[in-house]
């Protein structure tokens, strides 16, 4: 274990948990810190038949903790939420380490995921049943929410801890056992946040974390008729593929896929606020975040006065190692990231994109990119195409309002979409128009916890957070009274 700064060691383990105790296995997977390669640990590669037990283990799990009541459930969520606060510094160091996001960025994450954890644990304990108005005199119709079952949580490496607590928080909070796999990228806060869970009291066989071969355990997860819900974030061929597998076990699916973020500032829109909103949307985490600003679209007229505002901010960005204070920028998440981002740029220019700015870099063959302006983007290039997950903007110029709305629905993505203009009317009408899950209007920054994430088309299914969150973890049984005069 080779995590730095820490002031609690206990937190990282390198093993499973499974029914409440943490696990080794003789086989292994190495996880690096992508700033410098270092080695951080190793996690365990879960076999078909622990994975089986630790379902079995859910499922037993599952019969008693459904039946506590909401009150207690809030409590140990609560007891949590205040273990994950007190960690916050150690959290945030072991995300940067093994992510590579700036300490602060990573110290804002582990905030954002406690959040979740505050939101459910207070939300359960108003969340209630119905008694319906009955149309037949001697019937009283009733509804009830109860817990779906065994729950099972695939995550991504580019949120670790959020993407994590997101899911957790309310399917703990609705009485479900649940059973986390993280990315192998970034498996220790995940690790970290569930030795706080552990600590908090939840019973043995509530709460579990499988880490090992990803195809395996997500087809056994997907056909394993106990687990009753499956909620997936990350790419969506992963998820068409989840989709799919679940079909015989008929899962209920919760599905937070992949974006192409439309980021649109129109003539009447107040300049400097779209441009610093511009730079949040665009560089959060590298620009590795699904609703990441990706396809830039600005009014011809503003071609200059826009160009002449956002390249005076590019070169304050300082790119490295994430736990050096003065780092705004981390790596990417690996080598291939990094391949993939210079792919498409390449191509972009290739095809007639002019670069515009793009920032030095003194370390060649290591996952950093520089911060890269392009503009007169088409949209036929790949990088209006495909999620950038990158630090580059990439600048299409529009002349109508309609044409635009075109534009930005053109695309199979429909996660998140922002737009800037200091017009009522046109804010009501655009933000009607775009297809997207969440609409950013003079924002660029659409997530929190009371608000409902998640997308439409191939970005997903379902909706995390918000007041319908818990839902996603429930079902509504009826209760119909008869013969009652
Ligand atoms: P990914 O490759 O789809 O991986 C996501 C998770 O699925 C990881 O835990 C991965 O495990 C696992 N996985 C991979 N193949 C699997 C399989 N055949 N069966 C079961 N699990 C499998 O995505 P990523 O590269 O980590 O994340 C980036 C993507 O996530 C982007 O497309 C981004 O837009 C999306 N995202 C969406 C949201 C949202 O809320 N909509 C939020 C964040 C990210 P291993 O890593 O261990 O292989």
């Amino acid at each position: 274990m080779n995590f730095l700064q820490l002031n609690d060691n206990q937190l990282i383990k390198q093993a499973n948990y499974l029914n409440g105790r943490w696990q080794v296995s003789n086989k292994f997977i190495t996880v690096s810190n992508p700033a410098n390669g270092v080695e951080l640990g190793t996690i365990p590669v879960i076999d078909k038949l622990a994975l089986e037990q630790t379902i079995t283990a859910a499922q037993e799990a599952f019969d008693t903790y459904s039946k506590t009541n909401s009150y207690k459930r809030s409590e140990w969520l609560l007891k949590w939420y205040d273990l994950i606060l007190s960690a916050q510094d150690d959290l945030a160091k072991i995300l940067t380490q093994e992510q590579g996001k700036p300490l602060a960025e990573a110290k804002g994450e582990i905030l954002y995921a406690a959040s979740f954890i505050k939101w459910f644990a207070e939300q359960i304990n108003a969340d209630y049943g119905l008694t319906l108005n009955s149309p037949v005199d001697n019937k009283q119709f009733h509804t009830h929410k109860q817990a779906i079952g065994v729950a099972a949580l695939i995550t991504p490496w580019n949120f670790p801890a959020a993407m994590i607590t997101r899911k957790a928080a309310a399917a703990l909070a609705a009485g479900c056992s649940i059973i986390i796999k993280p990315s192998e990228l970034t498996p220790f806060t995940a690790i970290a946040l569930v030795e706080l869970a552990h600590r908090a009291g939840f019973q043995k066989g509530v709460i579990n974390l499988v880490t090992g071969n990803a195809p395996m355990i997500g087809d056994a997860l997907c056909h394993d008729q106990r687990v009753k819900k499956l909620s997936f974030t990350g790419s969506t061929p992963v998820g068409q593929k989840l989709f799919a597998q679940s079909a015989t076990s008929l899962k209920r699916l919760s599905l937070e896929l992949g974006g192409n973020a439309p980021f649109i500032i129109f003539a009447d829109a107040d300049l400097d606020a779209a441009v610093d909103a511009l730079m949040i949307s665009k560089f959060r985490n590298n620009g590795q975040t699904c609703v990441a600003a990706n396809r830039i679209y600005v009014d011809q007229n503003l071609q200059q006065a826009f160009l002449t505002k956002l390249k005076a901010k590019l070169p304050s960005l300082t790119v490295g190692n994430g736990m050096d204070k003065n780092v705004q920028l981390g790596p990417l998440i690996n080598q291939a990231a990094v391949d993939k981002v210079h792919d498409l740029v390449a191509s972009a220019i290739s095809a007639g994109a002019k670069l515009e700015y793009q920032a030095d870099l003194n370390e060649s063959n290591s996952p950093f990119f520089p911060v890269t302006l392009l503009v007169d983007i088409t949209p036929n290039m790949p990088i209006a195409q495909k999620e950038i997950f990158g630090p580059v903007l990439a600048v299409q110029w529009f002349d109508e309002e309609t044409e635009v709305i075109t534009r930005a629905n053109s695309t199979d993505a429909g996660l998140a979409a922002y737009f800037f203009s200091d017009n009522i009317h046109r804010c009501q009408r655009v933000a009607g128009a775009l297809d997207y899950g969440m609409i950013g209007i003079n924002d660029g920054m659409v997530s929190n916890a009371v608000s409902p994430f998640g997308g439409i088309k191939q970005s997903g299914l379902g909706r995390e957070g918000g007041h319908t969150g818990l839902a996603e973890y429930q079902y509504i049984k009826a209760h119909c009274y008869g013969q009652l005069s």
